[in-house]
């Protein structure tokens, strides 16, 4: 089940629409802002309550 979620970009700050597959565990990628075309560095973390929790860096910070 696919699970869209608000991020905002952190280059730019506007936000973006993502869709996490919550079912598939941990998952860590990169995806091109929509807006600025900036990679984005995705941490998706699935909670005990099996509710994703992502988290949205740019390159730089990892
Ligand atoms: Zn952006």
């Amino acid at each position: 089940m696919l699970t869209p979620f608000d991020i905002s970009c952190p280059y730019c700050g506007e936000p973006i629409e993502i869709l996490v597959d919550a079912s598939a565990g941990d998952q860590h990628y990169i995806e091109d802002c929509q807006v600025c075309c900036r990679p984005i560095t995705l941490s998706i973390q699935i909670d005990e309550d099996g509710e994703p929790q992502v988290t949205a860096a740019s390159e730089n910070d990892v």
